[in-house]
């Protein structure tokens, strides 16, 4: 019943999805038919062409992870060295953006059951969202630190803020207030904390910066084996 539950909960998410989606191609294809259209005229408009059909490209990489059928496999880890490839993984696009990535890690901490591909890629959608907050750089604090029963993972930016009006709508299907967002990280992320039997906060502040707090337990309590 779980594993029922669980489809059902998918395929209403993917039914939404889907005319979105389509939607959000669309825009991008428009574009790039155009300048298509005015390559003929010899002009040239390749790097626009190519951002285009990577934000096709990166639409379609998110939908199809989400609606994808995947098997779940919980193993323990340490949730340090999920942060530390998530790290490294960021590390070039924090160069770029002048942004500083501080880690504190408050050891010893726990090992957790989880699912660790969808961990990182939750963590990395918090770090990115909150360097992504800071274009003119800055320092990203990640702090990570036991809990009773579980772990906390705290993503702090020195970012604009977030809107009181645009904190309800964290997470709802393509909301984004970037000229190149799409609007799936926060709602993906959402869903993996989810199966994790997690949660997810954001306290912010205008002008001053955004503070994500990601909650874990160090087992998800599934009755049944998923
Ligand atoms: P995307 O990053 O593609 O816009 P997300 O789902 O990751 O999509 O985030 C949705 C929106 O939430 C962002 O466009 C932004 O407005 C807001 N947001 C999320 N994290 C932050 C943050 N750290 N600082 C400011 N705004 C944020
Ligand atoms: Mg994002």
């Amino acid at each position: 019943t779980e594993e029922l539950l669980r489809q059902s909960e998918k395929l209403m998410v993917v039914g939404q999805l889907a005319a979105g989606v389509a939607h959000e191609i669309r825009n991008p294809l428009t574009a790039l038919r155009g300048f298509v259209q005015l390559l003929f005229r010899e002009e040239d408009y390749r790097g626009v062409m190519l951002s285009e059909l990577d934000r096709i490209e990166w639409i379609c990489r998110e939908f199809l992870l989400l609606a994808k059928p995947q098997p779940v496999q919980f193993v323990d880890k340490n949730p340090v060295d999920i942060l530390e490839d998530v790290r490294m993984l960021l590390q070039s696009q924090a160069l770029l953006n002048r942004v500083v990535i501080i880690t504190e890690i408050d050891e010893p901490l726990p090992t957790i059951t989880c699912e660790a591909n969808l961990l990182k890629q939750a963590f990395t959608n918090l770090l990115k969202n909150g360097m992504e907050a800071m274009p003119e750089g800055g320092t990203l604090y990640v702090r990570l630190t036991s809990e009773p029963d579980g772990i906390r993972l705290t993503v702090t930016d020195e970012g604009d803020g977030i809107p009181r009006e645009d904190l309800p709508r964290l997470g709802e299907p393509f909301f984004t207030t970037k000229e190149e967002g799409t609007g799936l990280g926060l709602m993906i992320t959402r869903q993996i904390i989810h199966h994790h039997k997690g949660t997810l906060s954001f306290s912010s502040e205008i002008g001053k910066g955004t503070s994500v707090t990601l909650r874990l337990p160090v087992k998800p309590d599934t009755d049944e084996q998923e």
